[in-house]
């Protein structure tokens, strides 16, 4: 009888993803877990983690070789936050994800080679951080109702006006890709174009950090831009194609969600197995019981459907099929079944998963907001049912 629970390694992953999987662990055992605490306490990540797995590679992995990056595909970024996950502190996680795979991208993908040049390598190297700046008050899930104006001045810059909140490294940032309406004439999701915003921008202000129900090492700001003034050249892309261009990277950020949830399910069976096999009740381990053992053996065939799905997406993502479908499915299906789980094994610790600070208890909070951030589930199944 095993003495713990982990999921096979899916079969296909070639030996320098194997690799990176293996570093990724050892750094999260050494370098996040034990300080993984102190940082909740301080709602802040140091800026030394960047840097460190910066110079690992780990937060370019898909980002071109050309500008610092690793040049690989999908499935790292499933690689990367599956562990970082299996850390159970979802908010480093969280601010590294968002960092590595869903903010600094909108440049590796549609920059200017001087864009790519002036950002991209520090940003590889976790000397800048990214943040991306979609959500604003009145304009979460509904994306093209953002308000956010900028208006092309006469030297060929931008005056830009409004308001973006729930922005993840929003409040520690340097690199801000901000989305904000160019053209108020056009209907919905045409007139929105994507912006790089430097941190300490004249005009562009942190105007708060939230204090969050979970995530807490991760920080999360609300923005106010007040007659800010950007150049000509910090237009990223072309003009109009903001909402496709959320869109189009919206789907990595959902892949990530989807890693996040399968790393996650494996930490919280893991961490839960082996603490049912030693806690007594009744005169006999917990495990002995086979009502928990069905209902670990439940939770972990649903996680292992996320896994494989996940799996499936980075395939299909990297073999460049549309994968909006998929994606949207596993982004509902992985972000519940997650709840599921974590609230399942919380349920198997007893009182131990309702005290503050124990794995379980913080994996509860922290995947609450993986069924509403990057689209909410009734969002994404609506995407689902559009294409069915
Ligand atoms: C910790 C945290 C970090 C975040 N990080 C970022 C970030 O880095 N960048 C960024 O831009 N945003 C970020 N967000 C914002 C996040 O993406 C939004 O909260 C999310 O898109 C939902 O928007 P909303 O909160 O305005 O909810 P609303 O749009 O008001 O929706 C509220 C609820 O209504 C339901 N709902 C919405 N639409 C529909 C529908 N069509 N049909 C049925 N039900 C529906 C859903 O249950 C949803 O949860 C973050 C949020 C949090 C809390």
């Amino acid at each position: 009888m095993p003495t713990s629970f982990e999921f096979n390694e899916p079969g296909f992953l070639d030996d320098d993803l194997r690799m990176v999987r293996e570093q990724v662990r050892r750094f999260v055992a050494e370098e996040i877990v034990p300080h993984g605490d102190a940082w909740e306490a301080a709602g802040e990540i140091p800026r030394e983690l960047f840097r460190k797995l910066g110079a690992l590679g780990f937060l370019g992995m898909r980002h071109p070789v050309d500008y610092g990056g690793g040049g690989l595909g999908a499935m790292a970024s499933v690689v990367l936050g599956e562990e970082l996950a299996r850390s159970t502190y979802g908010g480093v996680a969280s601010a590294l994800t968002v960092h590595s795979d869903m903010s600094i991208s909108h440049i590796a993908h549609r920059g200017t080679h001087a864009q790519k040049q002036k950002y991209l390598p520090a940003a590889c190297a976790g000397e800048k951080v990214g943040a991306v700046c979609v959500t604003e008050p009145n304009a979460g899930s509904d994306v093209a109702g953002l308000k956010t104006r900028a208006v092309r001045q006469a030297d060929g810059g931008w005056l830009v006006n409004g308001s973006k909140t729930f922005i993840t490294n929003g409040v520690y940032g340097d690199i801000y890709i901000v989305a904000a309406r160019t053209d108020p004439d056009a209907k919905g999701s045409r007139g929105i174009s994507l912006f790089i915003v430097d941190r300490g921008t004249p005009g562009f202000t942190i105007a708060r950090k939230f204090d969050k129900h979970g995530w807490r090492s991760s920080d999360t700001a609300e923005l106010f831009f007040e007659d800010m003034h950007l150049p000509a050249d910090a237009l990223l892309g072309e003009e109009g194609k903001g909402f496709y261009y959320i869109m189009s990277t919206f789907q990595t950020e959902r892949l990530v969600v989807g890693a996040l949830a399968s790393g996650t399910c494996a930490a919280a069976i893991e961490q839960t197995v082996e603490y049912v096999r030693q806690r007594q009740a009744f005169g006999k381990p917990l495990w002995d019981q086979q009502v928990v053992r069905n209902k670990l053996a439940w939770m972990a065939s649903k996680a292992a459907a996320v896994r494989a799905l996940t799996y499936q997406c980075a395939q299909m993502i990297d073999e460049g099929r549309d994968t909006v479908r998929e994606v949207s499915m596993l982004k509902a299906f992985g972000a519940e079944t997650l709840q599921e789980v974590v609230h399942g094994c919380l349920q198997l610790h007893g009182g131990t998963g309702f005290i503050i600070g124990t794995p379980v208890e913080r994996m509860a909070r922290d995947s609450r907001i993986l069924t509403i951030g990057g689209g909410a589930t009734e969002v994404m199944l609506e995407e689902v049912a559009k294409r069915m």
